[in-house]
C-alpha cells in the first residue's frame, strides 16, 4: 500500500514511520510512504502556502493552489488514490475505518497547519475528512502518522503474528483483556495465579470476563453496543473483578 502525505514539514515523518514494525514494513516493501512538501508546489516567489483570513480573524490559513496542485501530481502519478484531509471537524477515525483503508491500494493524508485549509479544498478535492479525537493539534501531522501507523499493521505480513491485530481492542467490540509478563511477582504486585493455571478454557474465559468489565467501567458507550452471550452474561455476575 501507499501513503502519499502532503506537509509543510516533512521531516517530521523521517524518524517515527522509519522505526518498528512500520520501519519493517517499508523495508520490506510492504508499504510506502512518500512524503511531499506542500511548498514544492506553490508557484509565487516566496513559496507562500497560506494566508490571511477572508473576513478577518486570527491566523493563517493554507492556500488552495499549492495543496490541489499537489493532489494533481499525485492522481497522475499512479492509479487513484482516496485523498483525506485531516481535520478536528472530521468524522472520527476509529478502528473500522483503519480497516477499510487498509483494503485501499493508495491513499493521499493532508496535513493541515495554522488555522487549517481553505474550506474549497475539503469540499471539492478530498474524499473525506478525518479527525482523531476531539482535541486540536497545531498540525495535522501527528494524526497523518496515527492513520498510516494503524493501517499499515492491518496488512498481511506487517505484523509478525498476523492474530495479534485480531486480538487487539476495538477489533472486536471490547477492549482487550490484561496483560502480564515476567517477572510473576513485582514489588509484590503479583500475575493474576488463574494465567499460571496452564487451563487454556479457565484462561480464555478469564480474559473475557476481565475484557467485558474493563469495557463496562471504561467505556460505557461500547459495553452499550455490545450483544452478549449467555456466557458473557455469567462471566460478569459471576466474576470478582476486584478493582481498586
Ligand atoms: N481552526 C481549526 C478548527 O478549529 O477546526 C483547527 C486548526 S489546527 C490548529 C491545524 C491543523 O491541525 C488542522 O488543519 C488539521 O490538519 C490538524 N488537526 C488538528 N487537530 C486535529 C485532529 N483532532 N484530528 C486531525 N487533524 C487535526
Amino acid at each position: 500500500m501507499i501513503f502519499e502525505i502532503l506537509t509543510i514539514f516533512p521531516s517530521m515523518f523521517s524518524s517515527p514511520l522509519a522505526e518498528g514494525m512500520v520501519g519493517k514494513a517499508c523495508d520490506r516493501g510492504l508499504i510506502e510512504i512518500r512524503v511531499h512538501n506542500i511548498r514544492d508546489f506553490a508557484a509565487d516567489r516566496h513559496h507562500m502556502t497560506d494566508d490571511r483570513p477572508f473576513g478577518g480573524g486570527e491566523g493563517m490559513v493554507m492556500k488552495p493552489e499549492p495543496i490541489v496542485g499537489a493532489l494533481r501530481a499525485i492522481q497522475a502519478s499512479g492509479p487513484a488514490a482516496r485523498s483525506i484531509l485531516l481535520t478536528p471537524r472530521g468524522r472520527m477515525f476509529d478502528q473500522e475505518t483503519a480497516r477499510q483503508l487498509s483494503l485501499l491500494p493508495r491513499l493521499v493524508l493532508i496535513c493541515g497547519r495554522y488555522e487549517g485549509v481553505d474550506e474549497r479544498v475539503e469540499q471539492y478535492f478530498t474524499d473525506d475528512q478525518i479527525s482523531i479525537g476531539d482535541y486540536v493539534l497545531t498540525g495535522g501531522e501527528l494524526a497523518a502518522m496515527v492513520v498510516v501507523d494503524s493501517v499499515s499493521r492491518l496488512l498481511p505480513g506487517v505484523l509478525g503474528n498476523e492474530g495479534s491485530a485480531l486480538e487487539d481492542s476495538f477489533s472486536r467490540p471490547v477492549l482487550e483483556h490484561p496483560q502480564y509478563t515476567r517477572p510473576r511477582d513485582f514489588e509484590g504486585l503479583s500475575v493474576p495465579p488463574v494465567l499460571l493455571c496452564g487451563n487454556h478454557e479457565t484462561i480464555r474465559r478469564w480474559r473475557r470476563g476481565q475484557a467485558l468489565h474493563r469495557t463496562r467501567t471504561r467505556r460505557p458507550d461500547l459495553f452499550a453496543r455490545l450483544d452478549l452471550s449467555p456466557e458473557d452474561r455469567k462471566l460478569l455476575e459471576d466474576s470478582n473483578f476486584g478493582d481498586r
